[in-house]
Order: C-alpha cells, then structure tokens, then sequence
C-alpha cells in the first residue's frame, strides 16, 4: 500500500502574503529538505499539496519528521492512498487506521466524493467504512458529534486517500517568506531558541559566533555548530560566521575597569555583528537577550548595548519570556541537551566579579576611549571564517 503526505490549503499559514508565491516557496522548501530520502512527486491540485514517494526504499517516517519542521504548514495528513475502488477501500481501512484508533474510544467517518464519478454517495462510503472499521475493532463506539478521532475518506481526481487525524506542523509562515536576519549564537540555551522563534517567524537565518581561542576551545565551538544544527531542521542551511574575539577581550581586559567587561564586549559583539550581517544582506540583528536574566540584560544593560548598532534593528524575541519557558522550546528543539554541555564560552571567560547593572552610555563610552578598538574590529572581520550548517553537519 501506498503512502502520501496531503498538505490542505486550509492548513497553511496564507496569512498576509501572497497565496501563489507562498505555496512556490513551500513546494520549493519541501523538495529541499526531503531531496535525500529518494524520489518524490510534488502535486498542487484541489487546493491541497500532495507529497508521493516515487521509489520503493523511501524513508516515509523520515519524511513525515521533516515535513512536521517545515514553517508554514499548520497542520498536514498521512494518507493511504488507494485505487477508487470500494473492495479495496473496505479491505484495507481497518487496518490501516488501527494505531491510531487503538488509543481512543471513539470515531467518527467523513466522506467526501470530489470525483462524482465513483459509484457511492459520500453517506454510502461514510457507513460502509464505518461498518468496517466497527467488525475490525468492535470496542470502538461510533461518535458524530464528539468523536475522539475522525476518519477521513476522500475520493479525489488522483486515487482514494485515507487518514485518521492530522498530524501537528511547525506552524509560522515559510522560511525566507520575511527575509534575512543574523543570529548571534553563544552556546547557551537562549540563543539557539531566539533563532528557532525567528526562523518560524519566515527569516532565513545567517549566524555569527564569538570564539576567544586559547582561552575557549574546539568544543565549545563544535557544540555551536551542534545547536546550530538542531535550528537548521527548522530554518534550512544556516550560514556561520566565526569570529575570533581573542585580541578584543584581551584589550579589554587590559585597559577597561573591571566591571565594565561584560557591557563593552556586548558592544564590541553587535558592532562587529552588525557589520557583518550588512555586509551578507541581513535586515536585522537577532540575540538571546530576556529582560532581567542576567546583570547584562537588566534595562539599562540592553540600552548600552541596542544603541551601537545603527543601520539594522535588533530583534529579541526572548525578552518577555521566563527561563522556564525558553527551556521547554529548547527542549521542543532538541538543543537543551547540548546547550547545557559545559564548554567555556568567551562571556564566561572574563566576567567582572562586580559587573555593571545600570551603567549609563557616557560610561561605557569612558570606559571604551582608553582604547583603539576599530582596527581591532576590522582585524577580526578580515579573520573571520565561514561555514554552512546544514541539519545533518558542516558542509563541505
Ligand atoms: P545564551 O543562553 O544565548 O548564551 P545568556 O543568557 O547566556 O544567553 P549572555 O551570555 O549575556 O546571555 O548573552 C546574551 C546574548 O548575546 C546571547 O543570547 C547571544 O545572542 C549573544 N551572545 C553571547 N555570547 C555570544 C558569543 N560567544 N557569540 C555570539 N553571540 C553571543
Ligand atoms: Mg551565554
């Protein structure tokens, strides 16, 4: 028997944009990420988006993982699909919908016949299916207004399709839909969920990484490319920029006052990162900042650091949030495990025992003039290496 994936219309996310070049970039994400698994059709027809697998050894249970991480499917089915044909739609349903009925007490069928060619009404498919589906599971007890779950029967131009419910999706709107943003990603649990949160809100993302080698290491930076992975499920190929922020934070250490360690290299950070993400096209910055979280993040900490960057805004889709809350996301994401793996990261190299909790810009200016930091920026720019993560690893 034959599966499918059936994408309705009524369950993407049209919201706003455009309907044909919405399910363009949709169609075109779908054939991206499920391109390895083998062989696929991709229809757009009847208002719904029918995903077939061409070849025999195609990895389905794989495919249905990775279409529920595509942003702008809100919802999609997995199908039998079938010959229009009565015999063989009464002998194959029970089973194929046991696992899903095996867990609840109650259903319900609906039939719907597009093709009214086919030779019974959809109240005739709907109880001769129902029928069926009762003298495979007879504990099963027939529910019209509050089924546990609904039966779908639908006799459409291509073949029959069976499902037993819909399965969730990602949700958001199609990745690229809203542009290019540049996450700044430590190896923390809040950045990795920043990116996810704008990714799902249609940004394709580029991210860029501090590492202050010798005092950081190889795997605190292969745990960033790990996180970075995990969100590319999500967002598509991730492009990283890694700083080397060695030279900065030493010159930092020598000439500013203690407490103001963490502020000026925060400010360091978006300067370069700002520079960078113009340079690849990026329309905003985006950081794992929550109001209060830490001495960095108390208001007049985030002022200091939001008023460097001039030409792009910088978006913190964590600021509301509590720790709480951003870690069941980090969890949803698969990144919690890693993020929590305990490798040095450059914030955590030089942090004042005093740090600054409401510094005003005319300090941190002060305390940033005893030294000539542009050369040190664009020394760091020019050194400054690439590479694509893609959800299975680095590519070469
Ligand atoms: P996270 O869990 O994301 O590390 P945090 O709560 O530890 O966040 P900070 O260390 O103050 O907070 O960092 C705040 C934000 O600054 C991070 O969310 C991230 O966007 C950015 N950031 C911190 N360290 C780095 C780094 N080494 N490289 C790039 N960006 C960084
Ligand atoms: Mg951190």
């Amino acid at each position: 028997m034959k599966e499918i994936i059936l994408i309705k219309n009524g369950e993407l996310v049209l919201k706003g944009l455009n309907r044909s070049t919405f399910e363009s970039m949709l169609i075109k994400t779908i054939r991206r990420r499920l391109k390895d698994l083998g062989k696929i059709s991709i229809k757009n027809a009847q208002s719904t988006i029918y995903i077939e697998p061409v070849e025999d050894e195609f990895d389905f249970e794989e495919a249905i993982d990775r279409v529920s991480k595509i942003f702008g499917i809100a919802a999609f089915s997995r199908c039998a699909a079938l010959n229009k044909d009565m015999d063989e739609i009464l002998s194959v349903v029970a089973d194929y919908v046991k696992p899903a009925l095996s867990k609840v007490k109650t259903f319900k069928v609906i039939a719907k016949r597009s093709d009214k060619s086919f030779p019974f009404t959809s109240p005739e498919i709907s109880a001769q299916v129902g029928g069926a589906i009762l003298s495979a599971m007879p504990y099963l007890k027939v529910d019209v207004k509050n089924p546990d779950i609904v039966v779908s029967v639908e006799i459409r131009d291509y073949a029959a399709y069976i499902h037993a419910g819909q399965i969730h999706g990602a949700g958001g709107l199609p990745v690229g839909s809203s542009g290019k943003a540049t996450i700044l990603i430590s190896g923390g649990i809040d950045s990795p969920v920043a990116a996810y949160l704008m990714a799902k809100r249609g940004l394709t993302l580029n991210a860029v990484h501090f590492a202050s080698p010798p005092y950081t290491g190889p795997l605190a930076e292969k745990k960033v490319k790990t996180l970075l992975e995990k969100v590319a499920a999500y967002s598509g190929d991730i492009r990283l920029a890694l700083v080397p922020f060695t030279e900065i934070q030493e010159a930092i250490a020598e000439n500013c006052k203690e407490e103001y360690f963490t502020l000026i290299m925060r400010r360091m950070m978006m300067r370069i990162s700002e520079k960078l993400a113009v340079a690849s096209g990026s329309k905003a910055l985006i950081t794992g900042e929550s109001l209060g979280q830490v001495a960095s993040q108390t208001l007049p900490a985030i002022g200091v650091t939001d008023i460097v960057t001039k030409e792009l805004p910088v978006l913190r889709p964590l600021i509301g949030m509590d720790k709480e809350d951003i870690i069941i996301i980090s969890r949803k994401i698969d990144a919690f495990e890693t993020s929590i793996l305990p490798y040095e990261d450059c914030c955590t190299v030089f942090t004042p025992k005093h740090p600054r909790t409401r510094p005003t810009i005319e300090d941190c200016q002060e305390a940033e003039s005893v030294f000539d930091f542009e050369p040190l920026i664009e020394k760091a720019i020019n050194e400054t290496l690439y590479t694509r993560i893609t959800r299975d690893g680095e590519a070469v």
